[in-house]
């Protein structure tokens, strides 16, 4: 039988405000335990809750980026269950009237089509605190700093097929956040986590089939692991005649293997109430305009100006526009090279990306400037250097072993573009293999890139392939 993944995702993300969603308390990472919260996120008795109106603005800035209605009403809920890290007995968040509506995400996938992710709905909460396992013998810490941080709750349709297609949505979502300046995307110190909800059907059926939800994964590819993971062991189980609980599992990345953790809760199990303290949220439409007015340039748009203004591909775009920091880096290049934008886009995405993934570097921490990239390629593109030269010179700005010119100065790595001196250089590879010659010229054409190669050697890589080519020929032929 041929089974069909069905994932829908919910992602938390913690908004990027100094203080917490309904106090005064910093939200800084990384402090002392137990020192960020105050009484209203430890829920004392007789405190009030005071929304944080930079909460708001940020949601509704979410709202618009993700094409998606603003609630004119939206009223916070209490969501009550016992968890030692949340001394208050309820979390707040919202229930049945969430700040954004129903909206959606363009993705690009691999094959280079689009597919519209539908966006349930997004709401706003406040995040628990944090119980800490390690380092208490058999006994559990509780730090509360987190109580009180602002999430919102991003809920996905279950439109995803495939694992792959939910780290392309998840990404998009993730280049989204950033560009709004919302949240900090940053998934080791978890201001940006994703729950998977998972299931498979029969190819072809109509009917969805029972889904279980992965837990609080903290990278990509832990995530793509984690479901593919999963669809393989609920195939197997189906396969052999069993059936689905519903269930919450964990994501074991050194096991590479989920495992359950509890089984599901219903949304009645938390009694859910209107909170008495908070006074339904009621928007004004000419600030969303306001805000909307403001919005920066967002991927999608930048993606579709990159396409058309550079001549990129959706592909080589998408990957361009992944973070503004990126895409301005990519802009200075072409700007410094002269408008070489296509070539650009090939260095910057196979050579730059390449190393600074590798040495584990942000674009912003890159040693070599936007400036100086596009002065290499504008050297390649005048024909002063190879590109295969320009790669050496690549590594020696990696190394900041000084500018452009001065490297191809020093080293002596200026392309031979002196007719008579590649003629001369050839003369002697053609007197130095007589044999190869003989077997070219007797047919054998292959042997044309043994001669390119014979004289790139010999030049040190200096020559210009085209050049070459030509004079290559012309000699070759006798
Ligand atoms: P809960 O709080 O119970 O997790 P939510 O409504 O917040 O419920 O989230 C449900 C998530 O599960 C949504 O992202 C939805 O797309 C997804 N989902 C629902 N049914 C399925 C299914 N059969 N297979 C995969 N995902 C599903
Ligand atoms: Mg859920």
């Amino acid at each position: 039988m041929e089974w069909e993944t069905v994932i829908g995702l919910e992602v938390h993300a913690q908004l990027a405000t100094k203080t917490k969603i309904f106090s005064g308390a910093s939200t800084q990472f990384g402090a002392e335990p137990n020192t960020q919260a105050c009484a209203i996120d430890l829920g004392l008795p007789g405190v009030l809750p005071v929304l944080n109106k930079e909460v708001v603005e940020m949601a509704v800035k979410f709202g618009l980026g993700a094409n998606a209605e603003i609630a004119p009403k939206s009223v916070f809920a209490r969501k009550n269950y016992f968890y030692p890290d949340l001394p208050k007995g309820y979390q707040i968040s919202q229930y049945e009237l969430p700040i954004v509506g129903k909206g959606y995400l363009d993705v690009l996938l691999d094959n280079n089509e689009t597919k519209r992710i539908n966006i349930t709905r997004a709401h706003l909460e406040e995040d628990a605190g944090k119980s800490l396992h390690e380092d208490f013998h058999g006994l559990s810490g509780i730090d509360l700093n987190r109580a009180g941080t602002p999430l919102l709750e991003i809920v996905s349709e279950p439109d995803m097929r495939s694992a792959k297609e939910a780290i392309a949505y998840l990404k998009t979502l993730h280049a989204l956040v950033r560009y709004l300046e919302i949240c900090d995307g940053n998934m080791q110190e978890g201001s940006f986590r994703c729950d998977a909800n998972v299931s498979v059907r029969p190819k072809g059926s109509d009917k969805y089939g029972t889904r279980t939800e992965l837990k609080n994964i903290n990278s990509f590819r832990f995530i793509e692991r984690a479901i593919n993971y999963e669809v393989e062991r609920q195939i197997q189980v189906l396969e052999s005649g069993g059936s689905i609980k519903q269930e919450t599992r964990l994501y074991d990345p050194d096991k590479n293997e989920t495992r359950t953790m509890r089984s599901k809760e219903e949304a009645n199990d938390y009694r859910y109430f209107p909170d008495p303290d908070l006074l339904p949220l009621i928007m004004d439409t000419n600030w969303i305009k306001q805000i909307k007015e403001k919005l920066p340039e967002l991927p999608q748009q930048k993606r579709d100006r990159f396409i058309s203004q550079y001549q990129l591909s959706a592909y080589d775009a998408n990957i361009l526009v992944s973070s503004k920091e990126l895409a301005a880096y990519y802009e200075n290049v072409v700007k410094a090279s002269g408008e070489q934008a296509k070539l650009s886009a090939n260095w910057v995405i196979s050579e730059l990306l390449g190393v600074l993934n590798k040495s584990n570097l942000d674009i912003l921490e890159s040693p070599i400037t936007s400036q100086q990239l596009g002065k290499l390629i504008s050297r390649i593109a005048d024909d002063t250097i190879s590109g295969k030269i320009a790669k050496t010179i690549f590594e020696a700005l990696w190394n900041k072993e000084g500018e452009v010119d001065e490297i191809i100065e020093k080293r002596g790595l200026k392309q031979v573009s002196d007719t008579g001196a590649i003629e001369k250089m050839i003369d002697e590879i053609i007197a130095a293999n007589p044999q190869q010659v003989a077997d070219y010229r007797a047919g054998k054409e292959k042997l044309f890139g043994y001669f390119v190669g014979q004289a790139m050697k010999v030049s040190g890589g200096k020559l210009n392939p085209q050049q070459l080519n030509e004079l290559l020929k012309k000699k070759l032929q006798g």
